[in-house]
């Protein structure tokens, strides 16, 4: 495939970075991740805006104007052989005085971005649901910020896949944040509740989008701080994210999650993103 670093565009295969990149050495960095749908990237503008918060609060000066960004994308989609793709996009503190973990002055910012086919739940898992496990989020406390050091997701999520799983689901102080890689929202007597936008959880596109298509839709729905208990007991509990878009947990810790099959408004909300899907990639 094709990758972009640093105004260059080439094989993945041949791109070199340094070993002293920041990136490499601490994490220090930014990133996204953007879901193409038909060779249209999908919400792009509140992924630049994502983007350009973490950007803002890790202190890394935006290499781009969104005007920018989007040229850029749009390359790596043509460029790239499939019409549904994933690009990843990073920006990392680049090199500095070796191993100062104080900034480099000036900071010259390695811009990466590489793409890859869009693969989305496969219908086996959108028809049974996903088995998930619990556990305890002990990342920091800006949990806001995508940030390229991602150890303690790839432990979580890791911890999933050791029990056979597929996502983790974290509670911090006996409350509900998110997945390991995803955001968790749930369902009791028929209305939705997400969890609140906080330092505590990543403010999620496809969260945005799930709330949105539930006002405009009529189905009831709060935001609002959710127990552990209220997961545990919950008629249904979701998974959001850019690529595994709307899918139901139908065991959490080895338990059924209400009847342990994809509830009635995992369903419709499926149907409505995709439909939405459809209606903005046609526009
Ligand atoms: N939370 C975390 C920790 C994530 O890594 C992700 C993205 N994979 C999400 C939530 C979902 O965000 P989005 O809907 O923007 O993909």
């Amino acid at each position: 495939s094709i990758c972009f670093l640093n105004g260059t565009f080439q094989p993945l295969a041949d791109a070199r970075i340094s070993p002293l990149d920041r990136g490499f050495l601490f994490g220090d960095g930014g990133y996204e991740v953007i879901p193409v749908y038909s060779r249209r990237p999908f919400r792009l503008a509140q992924h630049l805006e994502r983007l350009a918060h973490t950007l803002d609060a890790i202190r890394l000066p935006n290499p781009h104007a969104p005007s920018e960004w989007s040229g850029i994308i749009n390359e790596i989609i043509a460029r790239n052989p499939w019409a549904d793709q994933s690009v990843y996009l990073q920006v990392s503190r680049g090199c500095g005085d070796g191993r100062n973990h104080a900034f480099p002055v000036p900071i010259r910012p390695t811009v990466f971005l590489m793409s890859d086919e869009l693969v989305t739940p496969p219908a086996e898992q959108l028809a049974r649901g996903v088995a998930a496990v619990s556990a305890a989020d002990f990342r920091w406390l800006r949990c806001d910020l995508k940030s390229t050091a991602l150890l303690a997701n790839c432990l979580l999520r890791q911890g999933a896949i050791d029990s056979g799983c597929v996502e983790t689901v974290l509670f911090r102080d006996g409350f509900l944040t998110e997945g390991a890689a995803s955001n968790i929202v749930i369902v009791r007597d028929g209305t939705m509740l997400a969890p609140p936008k906080s330092h505590l959880m990543l403010p999620g596109i496809t969260y945005d989008v799930v709330l949105e298509l539930a006002a405009q839709h009529g189905l009831p729905y709060q935001v609002r701080e959710i127990l552990e208990d209220e997961v545990r007991t919950a008629d249904e509990v979701w998974m959001t994210s850019s690529t595994k878009e709307v899918l139901a947990i139908t065991t959490l810790d080895g338990l059924a999650v209400g009847n342990g099959t994809p509830g009635p408004v995992a369903r419709r909300m499926y149907n409505w993103y995709q439909d939405f899907k459809n209606t903005v990639m046609r526009s």
